[in-house]
């Protein structure tokens, strides 16, 4: 979940540079560099930075799944095992350069060579907080970049991806909202996220090989991912399989907004980790804080959960809810939504501080207010957490992620013409409420 509209190309310029300079921070970012690569033997020290984006012809291997790649090796006449191989030197290793994967046969690095490559993304800026989050703004074409930001906590690291160009769902609160919606980003791209910083942060503290640097993946960032569906299986499973990234299907979690036919087949084909943005308790109010509500309303979301259980690595399902001033937080609505889940729908409240941008018209919940929620949720048996900002100073909170989005499809405007008004009770003097 992103964004208020807040650039972060430091020079305005006019398009995206199509070859960032390799271990050098871009201009605009107030991030440290980025190290340079040795160039010595070995897995290269750098990922590649997608110079190959304009004019590339090769397929992009990071575009498959093992057993995509595997199908892509046979039709050059090659076993699997090969492609495990290759697969492995990908994302295990972070190696883009064939000529580097020493024990694949020559044939087949020639092979290689000459119909694909391994094409991560360039990066347009890096910026490091003082908590340690850092946010890298990645270029996606013809005007458009995307934002992955990585949150290390004591125990782990999380990597909140970005799974479209825009969105074209229209939460009021979500910057990306407001932006309107590119395009899908390939798995390649989606993918690209997690190879890149994996292997980034790997190298900047010199981990013990099999010792890994996200064990969290969130698909939070810019985007409905499962209205991105066909490029976000295969990724998932890159995500996950014990050749690639092999992170945990708890740890791997699925960010949507309510797209209901898609919860029911992800439960079958990849099952998750699920959080559903709900923030309000009713489909009236709902309905203007999240239009795809009125396609499918809470009722048939709730039933889809319920059926996802089934299925999931974990025994509940995670409800996000974006606190909003006077909309959604009063000890009403917290004891509606405890009548709407209660056992219905085994679950956890996760409380989201909103961050305020002009053109939402909404405003932040007092501190106050969120606790009170939380705890009257925590009384009557939901556990409930309220999520702790990270990265205030680099603007990787929570909703403001800021990529660039070329609205093609007019998404923002007519979601603006569809836009209902939202009720918002009047703040009472002195409730500390923040604009
Ligand atoms: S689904 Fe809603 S919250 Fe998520 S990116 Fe799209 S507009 Fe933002």
């Amino acid at each position: 979940m992103p964004s208020p509209a807040q650039p972060l190309r430091g020079s305005g310029s006019a398009g995206p540079s199509q070859e960032p300079p390799r271990g050098e921070a871009t201009a605009g970012s107030l991030g440290a560099p980025v190290p340079r690569g040795s160039g010595s033997a070995g897995p290269s020290q750098e990922p590649p930075r997608g110079e190959a984006t304009a004019g590339s012809l090769g397929v992009n291997l990071l575009d498959f799944d093992l057993e995509g790649l595997a199908a892509f090796c046979a039709g050059l006449g090659e076993k699997r095992f090969r492609a495990v191989q290759l697969y492995r030197w990908m994302h295990q290793k972070g190696e883009h350069d064939f000529g580097r994967m020493t024990d694949l046969a020559q044939s087949l690095r020639r092979k290689l060579a000459g119909v694909a490559e391994v094409r991560g993304l360039p990066v347009l800026s890096e910026h490091r907080s003082a908590d340690g989050t850092i946010k890298w703004l990645f270029d996606v074409g013809n005007g458009n970049a995307v934002e992955t930001v990585f949150i290390p906590e004591t125990d782990r690291g999380t990597l909140c991806v970005s799974s479209q160009a825009g969105c074209a769902v229209g939460c009021r609160f979500c910057s990306t909202g407001h932006q309107g919606f590119s395009r899908n980003l390939a798995t390649g791209e989606i993918v690209a996220q997690l190879w890149f910083a994996e292997h980034l942060l790997r190298r900047e503290r010199r981990l013990a090989p099999g010792e890994r640097a996200i064990d969290n993946v969130v698909m939070m960032g810019m985007g409905e991912p499962l209205q991105n569906y066909a490029a976000l299986v295969p990724a998932l499973r890159t995500m996950l399989d014990d050749h690639g990234y092999g992170l945990s299907r708890r740890r791997v979690t699925v960010s949507t907004s309510g797209v209901v036919p898609m919860i029911d087949r992800l439960r079958g084909d990849c099952p998750v980790a699920l959080a559903v943005s709900l923030h309000a308790p009713d489909d009236a109010l709902r309905d203007g804080l999240v239009p795809i509500n009125r396609k499918y309303p809470i009722a048939e979301l709730l039933d889809a959960c319920q059926r996802y259980l089934e299925a999931a690595p974990r025994d509940f399902i995670t409800f996000e809810y974006c606190m909003l001033d006077g909309v959604n937080d009063s000890d009403a609505q917290a004891d509606a939504l405890l009548q709407l889940v209660r056992g219905r729908v085994p679950c956890k409240f996760n409380l989201i501080p909103f961050n305020p941008f002009p053109a939402s018209g909404l405003r932040r919940s007092s501190a106050a207010r969120v606790a009170a929620f939380a705890a009257r949720l925590q009384d009557g048996g939901i556990v409930t957490t309220v999520r702790r900002t990270r990265g205030d100073d680099i603007d990787a909170a929570c909703g403001q992620l800021a990529g660039e989005v070329q609205d093609r499809t007019n998404a923002a405007q007519r979601l603006a013409q569809r836009r209902v008004a939202i009720p918002v009770r009047p703040a009472p003097s002195g409730s500390g409420a923040a604009a």
